[in-house]
């Protein structure tokens, strides 16, 4: 017999695990990732221990069907695409069908879920990737998702967790991109029983940034908006006055995605130009409508990375967007009366 062997699924997934679930900052993403795609209007996500002893997901989205529950722990199975060609017109935010079991494969996950043309819904729980126990559940719409004691079968992923409040740091920055992406869905954050975040989900962006950076910084927010043939350019930015010390502050989304990119972030600098001092970064939300042809999204695991055809325009459309907002008669404060 020769020496190669293909590791069993459950090893494959651990070391996918290694990719996609680096902290629980990650987990808290994929799965609040998959409540999105599933449709939901109201996302509940509980965290104890910064997430390493509970992690817990509630949506009212569309379920997962009972012959469905065992499939999505199996890597690569998805709902989302079928065919290559898919790959190129992805409007979801997952598409490579590895989160969940790379989760299941480094924690105790559980899955209740049911849909509304099923009788009953399902209750699943893994550990460390094996399904130890399947039984019906009592119907009630939606999916909630629970990841208990990560990194339990990982120590060195687990000693690599140093600090519990970077990890709530992380955990809540996660959020809050997914909240600014979405005003159309409501998110409620809650650590070991507080209420952390709370957004309304009514679709007015300007009032989860209010939620998120606090009203006096949503006042001092300006809208922007730009249009071309590729790409629709709207959001906020702040007036020069209101500035913070790095780039945190600046929300990048394409097609519903919070993505990081370094030329576009320069852009919007560019736009700022001198009415801001070195050193000082705006706070902005840029979300950015592209036929997903224009994006490629299959990166890095993460997803966090795009590649861009077209990026100079897109670039050049962002410079205009931000740039004719400033110069607008910018110092008279709009009341935001629904604050
Ligand atoms: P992906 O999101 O890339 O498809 P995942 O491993 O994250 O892969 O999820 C696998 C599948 O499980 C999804 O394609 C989806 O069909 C289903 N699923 C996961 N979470 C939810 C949820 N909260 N609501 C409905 N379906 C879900
Ligand atoms: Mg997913």
């Amino acid at each position: 017999m020769g020496k190669i062997i293909e590791l069993n699924e459950a090893l494959a997934n651990q070391i996918a695990a290694g990719e996609v679930v680096e902290r629980p900052a990650s987990v808290v993403k994929e799965l609040v990732e998959n409540a999105i795609d599933a449709g939901s209007h109201k996302i509940v996500v509980r965290i104890v221990d910064s997430g390493l002893s509970l992690i817990e997901v509630t949506d009212d989205g569309s379920g997962i069907e009972k012959e469905d529950v065992t499939v999505a722990l199996r890597r690569h199975a998805t709902s989302k695409i079928k065919s290559s060609e898919d790959l190129f017109r992805i409007r979801t935010l997952g598409f490579r069908g590895e989160a969940l079991p790379s989760i299941a494969s480094v924690s105790e996950l559980t899955i209740e879920t049911s849909v509304a043309k099923e009788e009953s819904g399902t209750k699943l729980i893994a550990k460390g990737g094996k399904i130890t126990s399947l039984e019906p559940l009592a119907k009630r719409l939606g999916t909630k998702i629970s990841v208990a004691n990560l990194f339990y079968n990982t120590p060195a992923r687990l000693k690599y967790i140093k600090s519990l409040q970077a990890e709530l740091s992380h955990i809540t920055d996660i959020i809050n991109r997914l909240s600014l992406a979405h005003p159309e869905i409501s998110f409620t954050l809650i650590n070991e029983g507080r209420t952390f975040l709370q957004t309304a989900g009514n679709g007015d962006l300007r009032q989860v940034i209010a939620a998120i950076y606090g009203i006096s910084s949503a006042k001092k927010m300006r809208e922007i908006k730009a249009f071309d043939l590729d790409f629709e350019v709207s959001g906020y930015v702040s007036l020069p006055e209101l500035t913070r010390a790095n780039r945190n502050y600046i929300t990048l989304l394409i097609n519903g995605r919070f993505i990081k990119n370094f030329a576009l972030n320069r852009a919007i600098l560019e736009a700022y130009g001198n009415r801001i001092m070195v050193g000082r970064f705006p706070l902005a939300v840029i979300s950015i409508k592209i036929d997903p042809h224009l994006a490629d999204v299959n990166v890095h695991p993460t997803k966090q990375e795009v590649r861009l055809s077209k990026e100079a325009e897109l670039m050049a459309l962002i410079r205009k967007a931000v740039n004719s907002t400033l110069s607008e008669g910018v110092l008279i404060p709009e009341a935001l009366e629904n604050l």
